[in-house]
């Protein structure tokens, strides 16, 4: 039997995927402590773990603050996820003490909980409850201007609020290697390994054990009319202007309609329903997706993945960088289609679209299979119990790593020679030209040379 401390930050997408994982690992005789926030106790203490309540260390938030958070602003998430470390410092340095953990269990974003296991030197496992994402994973991922734009004017202000952890006994290169995925750190991810872009460039220090969750329901689809589900999920869904347009959609159509919009929507707001729409504050989620036969997401990770889990294709309207990637995998595997208009009219040819072609159900399902056939829960407490992991494979992202030094090594070396040749030859006045190009073009080639150099190494591997 083991302590396993499991940290997490308070939001649902976060803290759902890790009460499958407590449940078993409690089950399997270990004492899971779970430090979260009140808003979870009660479904923390059904899976029979020990919750630790943290809401004493939550910080009081500005209104701009807060609302910086509702629009999923790195730069904001990262400063909070500093002051809370520090507002846990000592009371955690009190934990680690009275009740010694054998492993760390932790989201991805959790800081508290990553830095307390390096500070207090236990084994960490790191949950994560998107893709994994590294240098080649994260090509998925389309950053808006607005994410460009916050991620870079935020970087003084994170690096500042970074360095008053040192005192603290914290050691931590950038906020970038707290939250990126690398090959040295023990992982689980809630997808198959058919379903993470570039899987093969994740070490053995990864677990891909398949959607973590609680439902034992198979897919069922036989009704009488189609089932429309749609939720834009636990963050960014105060959004009565699209449900209204869903309504004005799908009303009065030979379908039925059932639209979670979270506690911030009013459903007053959205007007009297059509007789075949029903709105709710909050569903049992993997209930709807059992018997729906398309649903309308934001993209969350644990919605694409319960809803292939339930064989359910998917309209997809995401609304941020990581909401995207994995929009692009669901493409990619025929599960789903974009909604690039998002119109009335755009809306009910969508949902129209995937009733009407059989493709999107057969992407659905096939999902729905690989999923299945994972380890899930299961697997996770095993790689959990059995931390720290060693791995033997070959490091692709340290092998792409050093080719990459080499190639801008040849290329600037390249470039050089011929901005002295064209000068010597034709003369120097536009040489800049040349030069201003070349630093352009060097990394979309850059890329593609990586991206090739990533199948031949998968090849040898
Ligand atoms: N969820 C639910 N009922 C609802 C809406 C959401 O159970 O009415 C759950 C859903 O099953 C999923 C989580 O909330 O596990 C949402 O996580 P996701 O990663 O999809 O999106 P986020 O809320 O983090 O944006």
């Amino acid at each position: 039997m083991k302590t396993i401390f499991f940290f997490c930050i308070p939001a649902h997408g976060h803290t759902n995927p890790m009460l499958p994982v407590a449940k078993e690992l409690v089950q399997r005789g270990n004492h899971v402590r779970f430090y979260s926030f009140e808003q979870f106790r009660e479904k923390i203490e059904q899976t029979g773990a020990e919750f630790i309540s943290c809401d004493a260390f939550l910080q009081e938030l500005t209104t701009q603050e807060e609302k910086r958070l509702k629009e999923v602003s790195t730069t904001e998430m990262t400063l909070q996820a500093i002051r809370g470390t520090l507002a846990m410092d000592s009371f955690l340095d009190e934990e680690f003490k009275t009740y010694p953990p054998d492993v760390i269990y932790t989201d991805s974003v959790c800081f508290w909980g990553k830095l307390n296991a390096k500070k207090h030197n236990v084994p960490m496992v790191v949950s994560t409850s998107t893709f994994a994402f590294n240098q080649m994973s994260s090509q998925y991922m389309k950053h808006s201007k607005k994410e460009l734009a916050d991620l870079i004017f935020g970087l003084s202000k994170v690096s500042k609020e970074l360095k008053k952890l040192e005192p603290y006994g914290y050691r931590i290169k950038s906020a970038l290697s707290l939250v990126q995925n690398d090959n040295h750190t023990d992982s689980v991810v809630y997808t198959s390994k058919n379903f993470q872009p570039y899987a093969e460039s994740f070490s053995d220090h990864y677990a891909f054990v398949g959607p973590s969750v609680f439902s034992n329901k198979v897919p069922n689809k036989q009704k009488k009319r189609p089932l429309v589900y749609i939720s834009m999920g636990t963050v960014i869904n105060d959004r009565p202007d699209f449900y209204k347009k869903c309504i004005d959609a799908l009303g009065n159509q030979n379908l039925d309609v059932i639209i979670s919009c979270g506690n911030a929507t009013n459903r007053e707001s959205l007007g009297k329903l059509p007789q075949n729409i029903q709105v709710f504050p909050y569903v049992d989620q993997l209930d709807v997706l059992s018997e729906a036969d398309v649903f309308i997401t934001h993209c969350g990770m644990n919605s694409v993945s319960e809803s292939l889990y339930m064989a359910t294709p998917l309209v997809l309207y995401p609304q941020t960088a990581e909401q995207q990637a994995v929009a692009k995998r669901v493409t990619e595997l025929d599960a789903g289609i974009l909604l690039n208009d998002d119109s009335i009219e755009g809306i009910r040819s969508a949902v129209l679209k995937i009733l009407e072609n059989t493709d999107y159900q057969k992407g659905a399902k096939e999902c729905s299979d690989d999923f299945r056939a994972c380890s899930g829960p299961k697997g996770a407490a095993e790689f959990i119990e059995n931390a720290p992991h060693s791995s033997n494979c070959v490091d692709i992202i340290a092998e792409l790593n050093k080719y990459a030094g080499r190639f801008q090594l040849w290329y600037w070396l390249i470039v050089i020679a011929a901005i002295n040749l064209i000068g010597f030859l034709f003369g120097w006045k536009y040489t800049w030209l040349v030069g201003i190009s070349a630093g352009l073009l060097s990394y979309p080639i850059g890329k593609a040379v990586q991206n090739k150099k990533y199948k031949s190494l998968v090849k040898e591997k």
